[in-house]
């Protein structure tokens, strides 16, 4: 495992990977960098990043490409990225995803594992409603989940073509969801 460093966590809203991604990387020893953590954080906090993406996140739909070059860029550059880090949340479009490389690119580096984890979609939905949070209006949940479908599923055939992918099904408990996800990226 001493070299899975640089882990993208890719799938539907709802399908628990911002736990699982939490956990992983705590078990790594590297930092979990959620976007979608980092701009609720920045709307909570009044920054100008906040007000410029908080009706955007409010109706469910993605934050422009370049806006989110700027977010990543900016943050992989700190310090605690050096180790290597765990994303969860982005790349979530064709053009992120080559923003990314280029950022690896230019240290040198490259994504050892791209975890993908899926459940179906009734299971999806009914999670999100469950959760009852601002954004989570059952208009709102079909939103994201066609952001998803149309802009960020495309990644999966992407990062399968490189080799990359590892499929966990989310439709499990959390331990067992956890266990697969670490089965899957040790002695890569
Ligand atoms: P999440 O918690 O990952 O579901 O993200 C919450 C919201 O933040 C999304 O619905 C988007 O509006 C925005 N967001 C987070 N990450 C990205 C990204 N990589 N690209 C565009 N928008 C994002």
């Amino acid at each position: 495992m001493a070299d899975a460093k640089r882990i993208v966590f890719l799938g539907p809203p709802n399908s628990g990977k911002g736990t699982q991604a939490v956990r992983l990387a705590a078990a790594l020893g590297i930092p979990a960098i959620s976007t979608g953590e980092m701009l609720r954080s920045a709307v909570a906090a009044g920054t100008p990043l906040g007000h410029r993406v908080s009706d955007v996140m409010d109706r469910g739909e993605l934050v422009s490409d370049d806006l989110m070059a700027e977010v990543v860029k900016a943050r992989l550059a700190e310090d605690d990225a050096k180790v290597g880090f765990l994303l969860d949340g982005y790349p979530r479009t064709l053009p992120q995803v080559e923003t990314l490389d280029s950022i690896l690119e230019s240290i040198g580096a490259s994504i050892d594992h791209v975890v993908m984890i899926d459940a179906p979609e009734p299971v999806l939905v009914e999670r999100a409603l469950g959760r009852g949070r601002k954004d989570d209006t059952e208009d709102v949940v079909k939103i994201r989940l066609e952001e998803y479908r149309s802009k960020t599923e495309p990644l999966v055939g992407h990062y399968r073509g490189l080799g990359l992918l590892r499929e966990i099904d989310g439709h499990q408990s959390m331990d067992a969801v956890q266990q697969a996800i670490l089965d899957a990226v040790k002695d890569q």
